[in-house]
């Protein structure tokens, strides 16, 4: 197209100019023409005498090479006036495009220089936030660890006797260093996700087992607030071949969230074999486990769902905020579900319950994607 257009404007410009050439030079042979056959007929008139006339002849023939001479002169200076000038433009528009071609290279080559060098210093800061989050949680977690440790030796009163409110008041102590904790590991989880540095560790297992087991360790939670916990478990499922804790982990969080934000009511787990799971459209279809976490809790406001799965999002995040949490918990599962070939989703009407459901291949390998 870019081609094509100069071409078709040039061809415009040289045709009403040749078809002008052509008509001159039409022109000038008919008047040439008139001009010896006439001026012959009236010269013969005027000088009927053979030698006036063969005189008077040369004479009207040099004044007619004369003429035309200085005719002819005149159109080709103001031809080729005009082609010099057009050169002449031609020439400078030339050297412009030379100059703006050279200020274009050396824009792009400053440009990339910026952008290796925010590169560089990006990949220094990313590696000074790793060697910073790895000391952080080394030098925090020690001390907590011993925080929350001494803190249960002194509350069950083997350091010596101690009161009620000083019980009570170790226990907020320990609460919170363990809040702080939780925190940590938190941070330190999704940072390493998000650097891609999460290291698996993929075995074989026993699917039924490993959901009884992290149920059993939230019934006392749900026992204590008056909920019922059910759980179906297929039939169908037996072992399963993926990174064990990390899926425990995503157990543990939906269902402690269900439990966290029900009051009353009904908490229900639901695993089944899926046998046809696709992440992407173009992927072959794999076998996998759907979780189904089912509450009859607080609800999500459909405004509230958009924002769910992003770190440090809290519903009730005001200072009269209920419940605790560190507003991680659903950010490292989404990441972790995905890391492991799944994904997880949510349906929830307020003030109704909550659906969670994550899907996660049965048998994962690093080479089978990611
Ligand atoms: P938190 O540590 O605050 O629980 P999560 O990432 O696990 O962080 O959850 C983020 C927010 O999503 C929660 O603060 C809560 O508002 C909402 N949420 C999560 N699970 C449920 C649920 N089952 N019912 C209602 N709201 C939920």
């Amino acid at each position: 197209m870019s081609m094509s257009m100069p071409r078709a404007a040039s061809k415009q410009q040289t045709i009403p100019l040749r078809s002008r050439a052509l008509r001159i030079t039409g022109i000038y042979a008919i008047v040439a023409t008139l001009w010896i056959y006439f001026s012959d007929q009236v010269l013969f008139a005027v000088f009927p005498d053979a030698a006036d006339f063969t005189r008077w002849s040369v004479v009207k023939g040099l004044a007619f090479v004369a003429l035309t001479s200085l005719l002819l002169l005149w159109l080709m200076w103001r031809a080729f006036g005009a082609i010099e000038k057009s050169h002449a433009a031609l020439r400078r528009s030339g050297s412009d495009l030379r100059e703006l071609n050279v200020s274009l290279e050396k824009n792009v080559a400053d440009r990339t220089r910026e952008l290796e060098a925010a590169l560089i210093r990006a990949r220094a800061a990313d590696a000074l936030k790793s060697a910073f989050l790895a000391t952080m949680s080394h030098e925090l977690r020690t001390p907590l660890n011993s925080i929350i440790g001494f803190t249960g030796i002194i509350q069950q009163g083997l350091a010596g006797p101690i009161n009620d409110e000083q019980r009570k008041q170790l226990g907020m102590v320990r609460n919170s260093a363990r809040h702080l904790l939780d925190l940590i590991n938190d941070v330190l989880d999704l940072s390493k996700i998000e650097a891609g540095e999460l290291r698996l560790s993929l075995a074989s297992f026993d699917v039924r087992e490993t959901i009884e087991r992290i149920s059993g360790l939230v019934r006392p939670m749900a026992d204590k607030k008056g909920l019922t916990l059910e759980l179906q478990i297929d039939g169908a499922l037996d072992t399963m071949h993926s990174d064990r804790r990390r899926i425990e982990q995503i157990i543990l969080n939906l269902l402690g969230n269900a439990i966290k934000f029900t009051e009353s009511g009904q908490i229900t787990l639901i695993a089944e074999r899926e046998p046809a799971f696709r992440k992407e459209a173009d992927q072959e279809p794999v076998e996998a486990l759907r979780l189904l976490i089912r509450d009859t809790g607080i609800g999500i406001r459909p405004d509230d769902m958009t924002g769910l799965f992003q770190p440090f999002n809290q519903v009730d995040s005001g200072l009269t905020r209920q419940h605790e949490g560190t507003g991680l918990g659903l950010a490292i599962c989404r990441r972790m579900a995905e890391r492991l070939g799944g994904t997880i989703s949510v349906e929830s009407e307020w003030k109704k319950g909550s659906e969670f459901s994550a899907i996660l291949p049965l048998e994962w390998h690093e080479t089978t994607g990611n």
